[in-house]
């Protein structure tokens, strides 16, 4: 830690969401108020009262799918080695992650610090879980949050990024994770990675009713096999009553269907309360944002993995991958991209297990200023973060991260 972070108390003349200037003020880490800014009172010379001359304001970025234990980011590149398939990529981080020293509390320090510094607040991070490292992962990322000392809000998910049904013993260190804190548990590809998808999601879905924490499975599989499995899904969450608890992570398969099987699928997912999360991957098809959010189906933005064994890609900024998701969405219309900034934002507040994420009163003070003239010129641009407040301290500052 280069010093203590700085507590803010009053963040002076600053635009939210591009409106008129305000006055946001902080306590204990939440916004107690929000008042017009008025430049004909001088800023009190009093500890905590910060100048955000007059800069656009968005509440912190969330990072909905993220593996923060699994990055080489800080350490010397690392040229890329796996085959090109989801299996490929698994076992080439098997044999390699030990030398990297993979998962470990510094590689996860860089990655926070480096979301940090991209205006991240929050994240839901997937964090491996399987045979050869039973839950010490989560230990080392547990650690590694203590030492931002809270600057980012995380929730995380048990994630048998092995394989669940094909490695036995895999399940019951999913339950063990769950009944230690973790408040998701993950799953990958039902179908091609277990060969088993009734039995991969019954298994996850008893460990989710016992202990009530949610799921958020990977699903690579596209077309109708990734749509099986997210039927299997749907009925498996209004069965259990599990609505707004599970999560489909990439779900290619929702892009890729005819117009009409979309729809139905898209309906069906809204009505059992099932979410997606996109890390707006170049070269899929696009998922319908528009009309999953319109079916009440939220959808999170994610950066994945950043820089490790399976891509050299990912810089960590979510701004950026707004940028992305915006082009690919092929959003052009102002409210387009604001609702794009709303993805990244205050829309996925129940992607971090928030109720509320946003420059209002009683949220988290979590706030990203950006010198841009509206809210879709920030997300068209993805402009520096000149300051970044989370929990209502000064963490990042002009691409200096200070904690
Ligand atoms: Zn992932």
């Amino acid at each position: 830690m280069t010093h203590s972070p700085e507590t803010v108390t009053v963040l002076r003349n600053v635009r939210p969401w591009g409106g008129d200037a305000a006055d946001l003020h902080v306590a204990d880490g939440r916004v107690t108020a929000v008042t017009p800014h008025d430049p004909a009172v001088p800023a009190p010379a009093a500890d905590g009262v910060v100048d955000g001359r007059g800069l656009l304001a968005l509440p912190g970025l969330v990072n909905a799918h993220a593996h923060v234990d699994k990055s080489w980011w800080g350490k010397p590149w690392v040229s890329y080695g796996g085959e090109a398939t989801t299996q490929g990529r698994i076992e080439h981080e098997r044999a390699h992650r030990d030398e990297l020293g993979i998962p470990g509390a510094d590689v996860t320090l860089a990655v926070l610090r480096e979301l940090l510094r991209h205006g991240t607040t929050a994240i839901r991070t997937h964090v491996d879980v399987d045979l050869g490292l039973g839950l010490r992962g989560i230990e080392v990322v547990r650690e590694a949050l203590e030492a931002v000392g809270g600057a980012v809000h995380a929730e995380i998910v048990a994630f048998p990024q092995d394989g669940v049904l094909r490695r036995p013993g895999v399940l019951d260190l999913l339950d063990e994770a769950a009944a230690a804190g973790a408040e998701h548990i993950g799953g990958l590809d039902p179908a091609s990675i277990d060969r088993d998808p009734v039995g991969q999601l019954d298994g996850l879905f008893a460990i989710a009713e016992r202990r009530g924490v949610g799921i958020d499975v990977h699903l690579h599989d596209g077309g109708a096999l990734g749509a099986f499995q997210i039927e299997l899904m749907i009925e498996r969450t209004l069965r259990a009553g599990l609505q707004g608890k599970v999560n489909v992570a990439h779900g290619f398969a929702v892009g890729e269907l005819p117009a009409s099987r979309q729809a139905d699928l898209v309906a069906a997912m809204g009505e059992a309360g099932i979410t997606m999360t996109t890390v707006a991957p170049i070269g899929a098809a696009p998922l319908p944002v528009h009309a999953l959010r319109e079916a009440g189906v939220a959808v999170g933005l994610g950066t994945d993995g950043i820089r490790d064994l399976w891509s050299p890609y990912g810089t960590g900024d979510l701004l950026a991958l707004t940028t992305q998701l915006a082009r690919l969405s092929r959003f052009r219309h102002d409210d387009e991209l604001v609702a794009a900034a709303r993805i990244a934002s205050s829309d996925a507040a129940r992607f971090v297990g928030r109720d509320v994420h946003d420059l209002v009163v009683g949220a988290p003070a979590d706030v990203v200023l950006v010198d841009a003239e509206n809210v879709p010129d920030a997300v068209v641009r993805a402009p520096g973060r000149a300051l970044v407040v989370a929990a209502g301290r000064v963490v990042a500052r002009d691409g200096d991260v200070l904690v």
